[in-house]
């Protein structure tokens, strides 16, 4: 069966802000949650389906892919995504950054009673901002990040009992958790389930609580995360380190920490996507007599050469010194945007001099029949 567009299934246009998007799929997963469509069979497909095109979408560099190349551009790869479907484990973890903490505020949501206490807990994701020099943006970079993030107490090695003695079995629901009721109604025997008050629903009761991280099984911790930026990286980019957010409370599989780029702006050179763009400002005489001249590239310094008669809005064109593309399609160029500087103030006999120029033929401007005008010029350089 062809796969559905997945704005399509989320109801957003195409343009719809990544907050828009979080909302979207916040309403079709709380009306397709399995718990709550225990009559309609087609509700897990459809959550299944909402949850992948949320992994999608969610990711700015997944779905920046999948705007290029569709549902093809999913399939393996480097770095692509799978596409054949998610676990509800999958979609459950996901659900600690959509809704907050480690996916708790969702079962509460659903009354606690979702019976999905079997599944492995994850820890929350955590979330810093990365600020990029041009330079570490073109070279890549590794950085030292610093972040406070629970980590599993070694004391009790994350059991939260004392020296990570065993844990005993809640003896009010015997390790399930959950408390089971049968009501009468008018409709028959009703069986009501609800989160064991006793262990909280974990079905496990800790005698006597670990001193050192009081029966969390986690201590918050500075952590210093060496992370290797690949070039190319860009404004609003996220990487994903894959284990390295919050451990859950008393064990379980920890989050991710998440690094959303940031471009710190250079003091003379611009990113255009993968190029870069020079503004040079060059003096009349330079421009009339030819130079060469320094400019600032990524790479350092570089001589370039100014032809004698070069024109006001002269682009040049450094091949290879911009940005590597991050898909792979290589790197872009510096583009050199040549501004002749006409002098605003002059001493008399400056004047002077250029008045007895003024009515030379040679500088009358006089722009050839094959010379490019500015928009074409615009269209061949971008
Ligand atoms: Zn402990």
């Amino acid at each position: 069966m062809a796969k559905r567009d997945y704005y399509e299934i989320l109801g957003v246009s195409r343009d719809a802000s990544p907050e828009e998007i979080k909302k979207a799929y916040r309403k079709t997963a709380i009306k397709f949650h399995p718990d709550k469509n225990p009559d309609n069979p087609d509700a897990e497909d459809q959550f299944k389906e909402a949850a992948e095109a949320y992994e999608v979408l969610g990711d700015a560099e997944k779905r920046q892919r999948y705007d290029r190349f569709g549902h093809d551009g999913m399939r393996g790869g480097a770095g692509g995504f799978g596409g054949g479907g998610m676990s509800m484990d999958d979609i459950f973890s996901q659900f600690g950054d959509i809704f907050g903490g480690s996916g708790s505020p969702f079962e509460s949501f659903f009354g606690g009673g979702g019976g999905r206490s079997s599944r492995q807990r994850r820890g929350s994701n955590l979330r810093i901002k990365l600020k990029l020099s041009l330079d570490e943006i073109a070279h890549g970079v590794e950085k030292k990040i610093k972040v406070k993030r629970y980590t599993t107490c070694d004391t009790c090695s994350g059991n939260g009992a004392e020296n990570g003695t065993a844990l005993r079995t809640c003896p009010t629901c015997n390790g399930s958790g959950q408390t089971r009721k049968v009501v009468n109604t008018m409709l028959g025997q009703m069986v009501s389930a609800n989160t064991c008050g006793n262990c909280g629903g974990e079905g496990k009761i800790v005698d006597e609580r670990c001193g050192t991280c009081k029966g969390e099984g986690r201590n918050l911790e500075e952590e210093v995360i060496p992370v290797k930026i690949p070039e190319g990286v860009g404004e609003g980019i996220q990487l994903s380190m894959s284990g390295k957010g919050n451990v859950p409370k008393r064990g379980g599989v920890p989050g991710d920490l998440l690094i959303v780029i940031e471009e710190k702006e250079d003091e003379h050179l611009k990113r255009d996507g993968t190029n870069i763009v020079y503004d040079l400002h060059i003096s009349l005489i330079d421009a009339a007599l030819g130079t060469s001249i320094e400019v600032p590239t990524i790479d350092g310094k570089v001589k370039i050469k100014i032809d004698p008669g070069t024109q006001s809005g002269k682009i040049l064109r450094l091949r290879g010194k911009g940005i590597q593309d991050l898909n792979g399609y290589g790197k872009g160029d510096q583009l050199i945007h040549v501004n002749v500087w006409t002098p605003k103030t002059l001493s008399s006999e400056e004047k002077r001099t250029l008045e007895n120029l003024r009515e030379s033929p040679n500088f009358q401007p006089q722009p050839e029949k094959g010379d490019k005008s500015f928009f074409e010029r615009m269209k061949e350089f971008f």
